[in-house]
């Protein structure tokens, strides 16, 4: 019988998440029924989507029970199966969740090449948040080469990659990230042709010097003032892909925004999901595993170690500590 470590959700945060949100359990995992197989997970994957599942109340996925396993993207190895997809040794990626040890009918979970592109990056660049990027840069905004576009969260996961494939498309890039350490890595790293940071600069005057003809695309992963401060800065018939509003996970309030821009600029803004749009996760990752391996896009990982470390790491994500792809390496 295998012994599994897994992080629950004990509690629902009210404003920020603390610790104690979360409870590490030691449970007993059965032997494997016909058609399962038993994961070892070697990286979970932290994701800002999580704190909003920690909420009850509408929203686009069902809130996380309380008591069970905390969701989340997973990367392992095969250590058992009884499934004909599966062997012991393959190298799988999937949402087994805060645990060290996954059961799975095999929904949801593939098998990955790791010859390479290394095993974490298919939770990073090349899995969820690269896609999320792919889709709203190519499917929402549309870029054109010679376009200016705009990317929050400019040195974490979705936004690092967002960013790279306009400049690959041959647009113009300003990031915009928290601190200078961050906007370095944004530019001499990623490639971006500037950045700035939020926390120091005023950013509607320091677009107005980056984007001096303004800007054509926004990929919005932050929200409240620092979208206030792009939509004046936005070109006639502008596009904003709103994929993220962290500002605002923890409870802070977000400013409305302006409809005003909206109408006089005759912008487009649009919402989007990664998961509402499986049909082009196949030609975006097969687009993303070739730049990756090829080093056209680069990526950072801050790594914690040991799921009871996986809490303070999660707290440190929504805090903005993490530069590139938060993971957790696990065993
Ligand atoms: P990141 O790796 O970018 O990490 C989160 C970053 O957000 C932090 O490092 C921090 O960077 C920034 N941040 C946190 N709080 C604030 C704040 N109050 N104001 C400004 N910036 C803040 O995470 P991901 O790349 O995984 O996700 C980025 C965004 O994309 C999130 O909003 C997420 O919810 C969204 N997302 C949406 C998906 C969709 O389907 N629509 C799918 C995946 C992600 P800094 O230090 O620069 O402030």
């Amino acid at each position: 019988m295998t012994s599994n470590r897994r992080i629950v959700l004990a509690s629902r945060p009210s404003g920020a998440v603390r610790p104690d949100n979360f409870r590490l359990e030691t449970v007993d995992l059965p032997p494997l029924a016909d058609g399962q197989l038993l994961v070892r997970n070697l990286w979970l994957s932290l994701d800002p989507y999580m704190r909003g599942r920690m909420n009850e109340g509408r929203s686009y996925a069902p809130a996380q029970p309380l008591g069970e396993t905390m969701v989340g993207g997973t990367a392992g190895t095969v250590v058992e199966s009884r499934h004909p997809g599966f062997k012991a040794g393959d190298q799988v990626v999937g949402y087994l969740g805060w645990q060290e040890y996954g059961v799975s009918d095999g929904s949801g979970l593939y098998a990955v090449d790791t010859a390479h592109i290394a095993l974490p990056a298919y939770l990073g660049a090349v899995g969820m948040p690269g896609v999320t990027a792919w889709i709203g840069l190519n499917r929402i905004i549309e870029p054109r080469a010679g376009e200016t576009i705009v990317v929050s969260a400019a040195a974490g996961a979705v936004g690092g990659v967002a960013g790279q494939l306009a400049r690959l498309a041959g647009c113009r890039t300003v990031g915009i990230a928290g601190g200078r350490e961050k906007c370095d890595y944004v530019v001499r790293e990623l490639r971006f042709d500037a950045c700035i940071d939020y926390k120091s600069e005023d950013v509607g005057q320091a677009l107005k010097a980056a984007a001096p003809q303004g800007v054509d695309g926004c990929f919005e992963n932050v929200g409240g003032a620092i979208l206030d401060a792009v939509l004046p800065r936005m070109k006639p018939f502008g596009r904003i892909a709103l994929c993220g509003l962290i500002a605002g996970y923890n409870g802070e309030p977000i400013p409305i925004v302006n409809p005003t821009w909206l109408l006089v600029s005759r912008l487009k803004l649009q919402g989007f999901i990664v998961s509402d749009h499986m049909d082009l996760w196949p030609q975006a990752l097969r687009a993303l595993g070739t730049q990756v391996a090829g080093g056209q896009i680069r990526y950072r990982e801050t790594i914690a170690h040991g799921l009871e470390n996986a809490a303070e790491a999660f707290i440190g994500l929504l805090a903005g500590r993490n530069l590139g792809k938060q993971l957790v390496r696990l065993g």
